[in-house]
């Protein structure tokens, strides 16, 4: 698995906001859109397309456009939903599944309770949304979901990430159990560690209650 810290200013300035306790629910929720779409931007380079010509109104020009099928894309529930906006901004035509699994408090193991996935994948690339790659259980789950449905690439999406979380998938998928696809996380940056409550430290609190609040 390959992973990419996007650095560009405007990403850490935005997730330099979306940190701070004192964002109120709706800051929250329009920053985490603004920062998807710039890590979208980021993800989606290697995403496959096919040539085509175009007529302008004075030639003809080469250009290309979304390969067929088109992209899926897959908001972990419930905190991924609050990452859907920004990244349907910047792939309006890509179909959306849905993957729910809840984290066992005490063991932190991940179990999943909701899948609304397309049986078959192949030759789609898939675009997984987490905004918090903590334990790194719930992400490596899902791109096992996905791999198995023959995806041809896998990109998760994390706002942020722990260095435990990345070398938990990285393991995952590493050795005999490599699936031989494209496996890349993009994240705004990795912290320094998990506390003993599976919290990213220094982190941003519980990504899911900061966008649609404690329930
Ligand atoms: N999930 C969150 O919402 N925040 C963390 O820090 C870790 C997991």
């Amino acid at each position: 698995m390959r992973t990419l810290v996007v650095d560009h200013p405007l990403v850490t300035h935005k997730l330099t906001a979306l940190r701070d306790v004192g964002s109120d629910t709706a800051t929250f929720r329009s920053l985490t859109a603004e920062l998807v779409t710039l890590l979208a931007y980021e993800a989606t380079r290697g995403i496959r397309v096919q040539p085509v010509s175009v007529t302008t109104p004075v030639g003809v020009a080469r250009g290309v456009k979304l390969a067929r099928p088109v992209p899926l894309i897959v908001p972990v529930l419930r905190a991924g939903i609050g990452m859907l906006d920004g990244m349907t901004r910047l792939l309006p035509m890509a179909d959306v599944g849905f993957v729910g699994l809840r984290r066992d408090e005490e063991s932190l193991i991940a179990e999943t309770y909701a899948d609304r996935l397309p049986t078959d994948l192949t030759d789609r690339d898939t675009f997984v949304l987490d905004p918090m790659l903590a334990t790194g259980g719930t992400l490596a789950t899902v791109i096992g979901m996905l791999v198995d449905r023959g995806a041809a690439s896998v990109t998760a999406i994390c706002l942020l990430a722990a260095p435990e979380g990345l070398r938990h998938v990285e393991e995952a998928f590493s050795g005999d159990r490599d699936p031989g696809v494209p496996l890349v996380t993009v994240t705004a940056a990795v912290d320094e560690r998990l506390n003993e409550r599976g919290y990213i430290v220094p982190g941003l609190g519980d990504a899911g209650d900061r966008l649609f609040g404690r329930i």
